[in-house]
């Protein structure tokens, strides 16, 4: 049913942020500044609808096994450096500051990845309104890399731990905290990670801050086992 609806919400969405996009830019030109503004809210909060929409179409195809993925070589720094800097701009508040490296080259759906790092870096800032720094550290060793998002917020109760990565799960009370979401952004990083024969997991004490942290292996067998597993076409780089 979720997988149907959110199927159905897409279409109207997208052709929504369309139309938007075209009138923005003709009430530019036409120098009506504050149309032009009230156009931009609406386009950020039809962002925020098709993120929830995605983020729902994402969860059913986990639960049912059929994501897709596009695998391929890249450098795991890079993309780091690409989402660090993407979410920066959306705190005023938080800066968000690196720690070490890899200098690997991973295999796997970079944009994927890209929306575990995302996942975890938007729930750092969500969940920490009263401090200002993120850290994300990158370690390797000679089979995996590992990338860890801490933030010093308002922490996760212990019994809770555990449920975080489930499928709509929502902290209830947390600290008198109320912050918008769908319980399913840690769902959908644990389904990528875990596609991978990755793990990952959460270290948080209330009041302190969390650590959200994942490993993601490399092996040189890594190529062959996700091919085998992708339910698509390899990607350009894999046909050559
Ligand atoms: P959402 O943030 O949309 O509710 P998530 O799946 O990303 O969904 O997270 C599930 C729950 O885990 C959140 O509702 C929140 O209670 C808790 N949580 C996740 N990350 C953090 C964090 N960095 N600090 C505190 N609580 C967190």
């Amino acid at each position: 049913f979720i997988g149907m609806v959110s199927h159905e919400l897409k279409m109207p969405a997208t052709s929504v942020k369309g139309l938007i996009q075209l009138i923005e830019t003709k009430t530019t030109r036409s120098g009506d500044d504050k149309s032009a503004r009230y156009l931009k809210v609406i386009d950020g909060q039809i962002n925020k609808l098709t993120a929830l929409i995605d983020d729902l179409h994402d969860a059913t195809r986990i639960e049912a096994g059929v994501l897709q993925f596009h695998d391929e070589f890249f450098p795991f720094d890079d993309l780091v450096d690409e989402i660090v800097d993407a979410m920066q701009v959306t705190t005023e508040r938080h800066t968000i500051v690196k720690e070490g490296g890899t200098r690997k080259r991973v295999y796997g759906d970079r944009n994927r990845l890209g929306q575990v790092l995302s996942n975890l870096l938007t729930n750092a800032i969500k969940y920490s309104p009263h401090s200002d720094k993120v850290i994300v550290r990158l370690t390797s060793d000679r089979k995996t890399v590992s990338c860890s998002v801490q933030d010093f917020g308002i922490g996760i109760a212990k019994d809770e731990q555990s449920h975080i990565f489930e499928r709509f799960y929502r902290e209830q009370g947390q600290k008198g905290v109320t912050v918008p979401g769908l319980g399913l952004g840690l769902y959908i990083a644990r389904g990528i990670i875990e596609r991978y024969d990755g793990r990952i997991w959460v270290e948080s004490e209330e009041g302190e801050g969390s650590t959200v942290s994942f490993i993601y292996p490399l092996g040189d067998d890594k190529k062959q086992h996700a091919t085998a597993q992708a339910e698509v076409q390899p990607s350009t780089h894999e046909r050559r």
